[in-house]
């Protein structure tokens, strides 16, 4: 690839920005200076710029703590976005959110660029498993645990499979419940929708795990830490 390229990519600077890091000649490959921003460069080679090595590393993984009241999305003209809340150093091009969490649901949330791996995780035949913690408005009994295990029906037809629902807490004077929940699926809003469907209603919702991954417990909501990809499959 260029060498403006892989500067770009490694987000050394724009495309402009690194063509004039070439001209002040602080680019070197493998010790030789670059003159040229289309020098082709491989993986391997070592690339250093004003003195620091720059290793290339094509996709990156971020682990977020979602806070309530930032949207899903890349980008928005008038609500805040879970992109925007990553280091402007960080904002790899293509880097976007695998799936999506309510504006109102906190919690665990990656951010990658690598597409494939993205789809793969939401692929909806392999099955990967979301943990929330919610509370809810109604008291969930072994009734609800049953009818949720059972694969429930949502007021529109959409048949759900089998969801795991834990009870952690009850309060029956203030008609609350503070549950766990397992799913495999990721349907639009779908687990205010499955309590919705039997007459509760979610209060609050955070996502604690999904897959192999988990919310380190040191993690604030709206902090974010860099994961390798091993961690991820
Ligand atoms: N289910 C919902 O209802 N909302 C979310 O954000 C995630 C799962």
């Amino acid at each position: 690839m260029r060498i403006d390229k892989y500067l770009a990519n490694m987000n050394v600077g724009s495309r402009k920005e690194v063509h004039s890091l070439i001209k002040k000649k602080v680019v070197t490959v493998n010790g030789e200076l670059v003159t040229t921003p289309k020098q082709q460069v491989k993986e391997d080679d070592l690339v250093v710029v004003d003195g620091n090595e720059i290793a290339y590393q094509q996709y990156h993984y971020f682990l977020l703590n979602k806070p309530k009241g930032v949207i899903s999305a890349t980008e928005d003209r008038s609500q805040q976005t879970v992109i925007s809340l990553l280091k402007t150093k960080d904002r790899y091009q293509g880097i976007a959110p695998v799936g999506r969490l309510d504006k109102d649901t906190t919690g665990l949330l990656l951010l990658t660029n690598d597409g494939a791996l993205a789809h793969e995780l939401l692929a909806p035949n392999k099955h990967v498993t979301k943990v929330y913690r919610a509370k809810i408005s109604g008291v969930a009994s072994e009734g609800t645990i049953k009818t949720f295990a059972s694969g429930i029906t949502l007021g529109d037809g959409t048949k759900l499979k089998p969801a795991k629902l834990e009870i952690l807490a009850q309060d029956k004077v203030h008609n609350l419940s503070q549950i766990e929940i397992q799913i495999q699926e990721g349907k639009y809003h779908q687990i205010k929708r499955m309590f919705g469907a039997v007459g509760m209603k979610v209060l609050e919702l955070d996502r604690i795990s999904m897959g192999k991954l988990s919310l380190p417990t040191d993690l604030k909501r709206g902090q974010y830490q860099e994961i390798t990809r091993d961690k991820i499959k």
